[in-house]
């Protein structure tokens, strides 16, 4: 069955690339990916399977092999980000202000060859659901939108790759547990009378106040949560006041919460609240705070790490590389809630140059890293 698929790339390396550039030349952002799942759509059925698109009219999912039994998930990001790209690249963006800058142009190729490869093969050892999934960049996630499809339905575990321009081509990188990490935002919105900085004793010092918060939450957090989950709060920005002497009548504050255990993501919401309303009590600045949710951390269960790791060694002896937890976030986690599975990391980096990072605008891929991709996933279902 490996020789159907050495077969496939070989007849349709060249192919892969040009899906590639299309689709990094039209980039769409999350939950108007009507092009991209056309054109995913469109090869499918050429192919004689018979995609589903979801009910948003992003994404899709499709099914091959046997319908009896539990099926294998492989799982796809689809969006663009809302960036100008700037790698001066002959298949840029078309599309000013939108890029594919986080590579889910070549998830969604390397998933669209899989399915083409496997489509191929008259006995695939066990049922495979393709998910095109849309709208990964934006909280909480398109995840959520295919399991509320129903999607997740019949399967029993499911995979996914993401670029990462930290390993070179034909390196994948896969660790057991959390390899991305929950990302939750809070905002606090201050309010006090003001007054004049001579006679901070007559009103409520909002900047003082907003100072306790900046260095106390931070603080606190790292001495309430075990420092072994990898919980991290860093505040993004800090607004207040103009004049040296006036105390100001409104503020406002946002950052992050992140932490890679998916417990500690559960009690953050309340422990973040206790430690802000203690901290604020003494000072009479009255406060709002909002606490926005993100998504879980991805969690790598140990027999899908094992299937990924037989998987990435099987594509070339060196292949497998370590990876560490990420403190992005990455919606695949909502998947995890559901049913076990893993994701791993495809390096693109071209071992020349600069190892430039994701979700900037010069940030480009090795292609050689497509075919690659294919024989992991390709490899998971073979094998199973
Ligand atoms: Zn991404």
């Amino acid at each position: 069955m490996n020789a159907v698929i050495d077969r496939w790339l070989h007849d349709h390396g060249d192919d892969m690339i040009a899906w590639r550039r299309h689709l990094h030349a039209h980039p769409e952002l999350a939950r108007h990916e009507y092009a991209t799942t056309e054109f995913v759509a469109s090869r499918l059925t050429e192919a004689g399977l018979s995609p589903q698109i979801l009910p948003g009219g992003t994404g899709l999912t499709c099914d091959l092999g046997p319908s009896e039994g539990a099926r294998i998930a492989l799982r796809a990001d689809m969006d663009a980000l809302p960036m100008q790209e700037l790698t001066g690249a002959t298949y840029s963006s078309t599309v000013p202000g939108i890029s594919h800058a986080c590579g889910h142009d070549a998830h969604t190729t390397v998933l669209l060859a899989t399915g083409l490869a496997l489509a191929e093969i008259d006995d695939l050892p066990v049922g495979v659901r393709l998910i095109f999934q849309p709208a990964e960049e934006v909280m909480p996630g398109g995840a959520l939108d295919v399991v509320a499809a129903g999607r997740l339905e019949g399967i029993s575990r499911i995979f996914a790759l993401h670029c990462d321009p930290r390993l070179e081509a034909g390196k994948v990188g896969v660790r057991l547990g959390p390899i991305t990490s929950a990302a939750d935002t809070v905002q606090v919105v201050f309010d006090s009378p003001g007054g004049h900085t001579s006679r901070p004793h007559l009103t409520t010092d909002l900047v003082y106040a907003m100072g306790t918060v900046i260095t106390g939450l931070p603080g606190l957090l790292s001495r309430r949560v075990d420092p072994r989950t990898g919980t991290v709060m860093v505040w993004g920005a800090v607004q207040a006041g103009q004049a040296p002497n006036a105390i100001p009548r409104t503020g406002m504050m946002t950052g992050t919460v992140r932490t890679g255990d998916h417990q500690t993501w559960s009690l953050l919401e309340p422990l973040v609240r206790e430690l802000v309303d203690g901290l604020l009590a003494p000072t009479g600045v009255r406060y709002q705070l909002e606490y926005r949710r993100g998504v879980p951390p991805v969690v790598n269960d140990d027999i899908s790490t094992r299937m990924f790791e037989d998987a990435i060694t099987r594509t070339g002896e060196d292949a497998l590389a370590d990876t560490p937890q990420s403190g992005g976030g990455e919606d695949f986690s909502w998947y995890l809630e559901d049913v076990p599975g893993a994701m791993a990391r495809l390096g693109v980096w071209s071992g020349v140059g600069e190892q430039l990072d994701i979700h900037q605008p010069t940030f480009d891929l090795d292609e050689r890293a497509l075919a690659v991709g294919v024989r992991v996933f390709t490899n998971l279902i073979l094998d199973s």
